[in-house]
């Protein structure tokens, strides 16, 4: 449905988007995943036709957005970074001027009120879009990118800025949505793509550096369980009792302490379950352990193990 092949866009010397190539398959759920200036908004501004690539090529639906741009729209909603919404029109407003603009052919009436209806809008649809929450503004912004029934939805980083009931409500809709559309979105949060897609795409730099099942992605993150231990007890002694446990395969001290114990970073081998070993190794010494939780790795982490070779690209 989307195929994006050796797309480069340089700003001079710098290369916003180096190389990049993928595909996304009818009915798919994208996450397109780096930290900041990775290149996400500039791919996703390429394939909707914002932007002109510097080469390479983007496809929607086989059309190629830069030979036949008004087809390849029609088959694209896109939710940029920043919402193009004009605010001092109320929702219903706006949404029948974006109706118009798009050329819809649908029923107005019935098609308007079914995207407010699918986006939760229904109740601020006479409200002036300036006074409307930032929540509220998003789904403004996602119902413009329904308008025209687009087989493909595109949104470039659809949840920042919002509160964490926001952000569940916003995944919820995209997940629905997911069930009858391809969605590509980007993000910077790991845990957003966990939450949304069947696959992730991690690009840094402007490249890809890896292409994955979700599953693939969390089960690596999991795999290498480290843990974050609260123990009273003298910090050396601790640390060289800790270290010495089977299957443990590196702890230190993280410099958190409260009364007389400390917390200790430690990490098991791959497969290794060391929770009952630290317990008892600590109980043998009357070490109370106060403490203990996993600490799942984060984007950074996940783009170290890739770099080197850990976490593989299969
Ligand atoms: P992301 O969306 O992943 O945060 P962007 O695609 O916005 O990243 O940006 C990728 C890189 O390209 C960044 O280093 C950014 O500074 C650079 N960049 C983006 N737009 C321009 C521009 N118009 N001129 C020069 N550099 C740009
Ligand atoms: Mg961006």
């Amino acid at each position: 449905m989307i195929e994006i092949n050796n797309l480069v866009k340089n700003y001079g010397a710098k290369f916003a988007v180096d190389d990049i190539s993928f595909k996304v398959e009818k009915g798919e759920i994208v996450g397109f995943l780096g930290p900041n200036g990775a290149g996400k908004s500039t791919t996703m501004n390429i394939l909707t036709g914002y932007l002109s690539s510097t080469s390479g090529e983007a496809k929607v639906g086989g059309i190629d957005i830069l030979e036949n741009p008004y087809e390849a729209k029609k088959l694209i909603g896109f939710l940029p970074e920043q919402p193009p919404l004009y605010v001092d029109m109320t929702v219903d407003e706006y949404l029948n001027f974006v109706y118009e603009v798009k050329n819809c052919k649908l029923n107005r009436r019935k098609h308007l009120e079914e995207v407010r209806q699918v986006t939760k809008i229904d109740d601020v649809k006479n409200r002036l879009i300036k006074n409307l929450s930032k929540g509220y503004r998003q789904r403004v912004g996602i119902a413009q990118a329904l308008v025209g029934n687009p087989p493909v939805i595109i949104f470039d980083e659809p949840t920042v800025g919002l509160d964490p009931k926001q952000i569940i409500e916003i995944r919820n809709l995209i997940r629905n949505l997911g069930k009858t559309h391809t969605v590509i979105l980007s993000t910077h949060i790991l845990s957003e793509v966990q939450a949304i897609c069947d696959r992730v795409v991690i690009i840094n730099e402007g490249k890809i550096i890896a292409d994955e099942k979700t599953e693939n992605i969390t089960r690596a993150v999991e795999d290498n369980r480290r843990y974050s231990v609260k123990i009273c007890g003298p910090q050396r002694e601790v640390l060289s009792a800790l270290k010495s446990i089977n299957g443990v395969l590196s702890a230190e001290v993280t410099g958190e302490r409260e009364l007389d114990s400390y917390t200790y970073r430690v990490e098991a081998e791959r497969g290794v379950d060391i929770r009952k070993p630290i317990f008892f190794a600590m109980s043998e010494k009357d070490w109370p352990i106060i403490g203990m939780e996993a600490v799942n790795m984060n984007l950074e982490e996940v783009f170290i193990r890739i770099m080197d070779g850990s976490l593989s690209k299969q």
